[in-house]
């Protein structure tokens, strides 16, 4: 037992810390003491005392560095599962730190590539669902941006002059109503194809006044023969208003 020279209680001796330079190997003020001085005080120099710490982390940054780690790891073995917890809490309130850090972990070459599949493989087994329906939404998004990517690279393997943005198909398909240039059936029923009003065998060109949207039907029907127009219905009302939004 020992008395605590602040709040005068006895108290038993490990309610005091150790401190070598007493004759009894003891602080003279109870923990309890303490802890509330330390509270006292940080709320009067809270400036001091942030730019103090603060100077000294950045003077002893690996020192600083060393000790968190080594606190961290303690935490760890201590109780893995809340230390788990705590670095997740932690993530999802500093997204940029904890990418930043992971982006740091990988290029170090700290990612043991074993580990790191078997657990993207679980992950995947555990959302399948989840990721099957992401996959779904993102092919439905950019279904149109895929189609004309693909007619694009077609008509460039066949020389074709030009190239069609998705913005101007969109456009087009607007125009049509989402529905084929022929036969006017939906998208929602059949599936369209990029058509060139002009075909490309017959010198047409792979650009926005030169390509509509048909059935697959229609499509086939149509092959290589020339319209007897020039270009598809589209052209004209797009020209006079000079813009494809
Ligand atoms: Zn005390
Ligand atoms: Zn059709």
């Amino acid at each position: 037992m020992k008395t605590c020279t602040r709040c005068n209680n006895r108290r038993p001796s490990d309610e005091f810390y150790k401190s070598p330079n007493n004759s009894d190997g003891l602080r003279t003020w109870c923990k309890t003491c303490l802890a509330d001085y330390h509270i006292e005080r940080y709320a009067i120099k809270k400036d001091h005392i942030n730019a103090v710490n603060r100077k000294y982390r950045v003077e002893n940054a690996d020192k600083v560095k060393r000790a968190d780690r080594e606190r961290a790891r303690q935490r760890y073995a201590d109780d893995p599962e809340k230390h788990k917890r705590a670095v997740r809490e932690y993530n999802l309130h500093h997204p940029e730190k904890h990418r930043d850090y992971a982006r740091a972990y990988r290029a170090a070459g700290k990612v043991n590539k074993e580990k790191m599949r078997e657990y993207q493989r679980a992950y995947r087994e555990r959302h399948r669902d989840e990721i099957a329906q992401r996959h779904r939404v993102h092919v439905e998004a950019n279904r149109e941006k895929i189609r004309m990517r693909m007619s694009n690279v077609k008509a460039q393997r066949r020389m074709a002059e030009g190239k069609v943005t998705t913005k101007e198909w969109k456009a087009i398909l607007l125009f049509y109503g989402n529905s084929c240039g022929l036969c006017r059936v939906s998208a929602s029923e059949l599936p369209m194809t990029v058509d060139h009003f002009i075909p490309l065998s017959k010198d047409g060109t792979n650009t926005w006044d030169n390509v509509w949207p048909l059935c697959m039907p229609c499509n086939v029907r149509k092959h290589a023969t020339i319209p007897t127009e020039d270009c598809p219905p589209h052209v004209d009302i797009f020209r006079k208003t000079g813009t494809f939004d």
